[in-house]
């Protein structure tokens, strides 16, 4: 496939970064994911923005403005020949001369953007739901960032999968937080309900289109300052929403039934929604 390396379109397995660069050293990097449905990116503005404001949080300097964002990805996407992708956009501060924990402020950082498939998900998925373990978080307190430091994100993703589940659900302080790649969120009492945003939890582009919906469809809903874990365990329905998988929903939490155990009918009508905008 076809990946785009600091201004170049090459070949993914020519594409090479150095062992210098502070993104390979230090995670000193950030990313984005974008979801693109027969060729067109979904949330593509969204991404953009956030990508900016990530940079922006680590003073990395902007290596183009929207406007170049949307073109290369518009070529590279071409150049893969469209259809349904998910285009990974990686910004390093850059490759200074030594490695150095003291940061080098003039550097150019490093471009990387490379396409992979988006297979369609598990029926099963959708009509059973998944599994989900909860766990104690143990990321840095700067999640807000959407940065490569994600080891503390696949150990857990790792545990729930030894656990048999599909995705780890965090915990912090009795708080529900996120998964370790998607947002969370429940139905209780009847209400739509997902953490307030805060430094703990990256901002989902997901996450938030799916609370336009939620206010379109007039579905009652909330962004508690605290979910407790408690309260999560007495929800009558759990999902995870994510770029990738757009909203799965949870039918099984720490070897416990979710509800009765089945995707419920809030998941169905926004799942309906979603896809409807997903197609368009
Ligand atoms: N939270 C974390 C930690 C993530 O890594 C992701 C995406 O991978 C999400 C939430 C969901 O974000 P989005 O809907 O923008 O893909």
């Amino acid at each position: 496939s076809t990946a785009f390396l600091n201004g170049e379109f090459l070949a993914l397995e020519d594409a090479k970064v150095s062992v210098l660069d502070r993104g390979f050293l230090f995670s000193d990097s950030v990313y984005e994911v974008i979801p693109y449905y027969d060729g067109r990116g979904f949330g593509l503005d969204a991404h953009l923005q956030r990508l900016a404001r990530s940079l922006d949080m680590l003073g990395i300097a902007h290596p183009c403005d929207m406007d170049g964002w949307r073109r290369i990805l518009a070529e590279l996407v071409e150049a893969n020949g469209g259809g349904d992708l998910a285009v990974y956009l990686q910004i390093t501060r850059g490759v200074p001369e030594r490695r150095d924990h003291r940061i080098t402020h003039d550097l150019t950082p490093t471009v990387v953007a490379f396409c992979q498939d988006r297979p369609p998900h598990d029926p099963a998925a959708l009509t059973d739901g998944i599994a989900a373990v909860t766990q104690e978080d143990t990321r840095w307190h700067y999640c807000t960032i959407k940065s490569t430091s994600l080891l503390a994100n696949v150990l857990a993703a790792d545990a729930a999968r030894a656990q048999g589940a599909n995705e780890a659900i965090m915990v912090r302080d009795g708080a529900v937080l996120e998964g370790t790649s998607s947002n969370v969120f429940a139905v209780i009492d009847g209400q739509l309900v997902t953490p307030a945003l805060r430094d703990t939890i990256l901002p989902g582009i997901t996450r938030g289109v799916v609370l336009d919906l939620a206010a379109r469809d007039g579905v009652d809903h909330a962004e508690p300052e605290t979910l407790t874990l408690d309260a999560l365990r007495g929800a009558s329905e759990i999902w995870v929403t994510s770029s990738i998988r757009e909203i799965f929903p949870v039918t099984r939490l720490d070897g416990a039934p979710v509800g009765d155990g089945k995707p419920g009918p809030v998941w169905t009508q926004m799942q309906e929604r979603l896809q409807a905008m997903t197609d368009e």
